[in-house]
């Protein structure tokens, strides 16, 4: 095993820069050097793996990574048993957004019971196939890899399964959200595996 603890945090995104600055204020200071993947810390054995978002609770759960910063979202998106579940360690406190279920404004909306039977177009399609049995709920699921909320408008979904912050984006396709199936925030994760106590020093 390397000497070196590894954080894995996302290259560039909505959590990169918050990230970095999370890790800044723990006094670690960052080599931003030629490695792309990986940045050096100078006073601390300890190396960031910048990487996709994706990937991080895989790299996490087979311990490629020690630690590691991602979406709550991401994490409850994996499907069981791939590989080893990483632990949740903390919330961090940003990068906050929901998993919101929207159709067209004037949707009329009575609690889950409302979606049986429709189609619901998502990137997310596990979280909310169990949110709809959690429900009792049965709904086709159309899963996307992007633009989800151009779906009802295309006519290939009549309602979606999106992560909203703001809503304008919602607003802007003449949806609105009513349901919220994940409340989500920047998490810290660590290997199932303990950490080496050389490292944990
Ligand atoms: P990558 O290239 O690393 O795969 P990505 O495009 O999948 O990046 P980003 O759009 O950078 O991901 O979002 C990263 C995370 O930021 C999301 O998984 C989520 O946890 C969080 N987030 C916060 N607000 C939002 C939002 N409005 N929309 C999407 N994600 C958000
Ligand atoms: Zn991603």
């Amino acid at each position: 095993m390397s000497a070196r603890l590894r954080i894995a945090i996302q290259k560039s995104g909505r959590l990169a820069d918050k990230s970095l600055e999370l890790l800044e204020a723990a006094g670690l200071r960052v080599l931003k050097g030629a490695n792309e993947l990986l940045y050096r810390i100078e006073n601390a054995p300890i190396d960031l793996l910048r990487v996709r978002d994706d990937d991080i609770p895989t790299f996490v759960g087979d311990g490629v990574a020690d630690l590691g910063i991602v979406g709550l979202n991401v994490l409850e998106e994996r499907e069981d048993g791939r590989s080893a579940e990483p632990v949740q360690v903390m919330n961090l406190g940003f990068g906050k957004c929901d998993l919101k279920i929207a159709a067209a404004i004037g949707f009329d909306y009575k609690g889950p019971r409302s979606l049986q039977g429709l189609r619901i177009a998502t990137t997310y399609p596990h979280v909310l196939n169990r949110f709809l049995a959690e429900n009792g709920v049965t709904a086709d699921i159309i899963t996307m890899r992007g633009a989800v909320e151009v779906a009802p408008r295309l006519k290939l979904a009549n309602a979606i399964c999106d992560l909203v912050s703001t809503g304008a984006t919602l607003e802007a396709n003449g949806l609105a959200p009513f349901e919220t199936v994940l409340r989500s925030e920047a998490v810290l994760i660590r290997a199932p595996k303990q950490i080496e106590p050389e490292l944990a020093k």
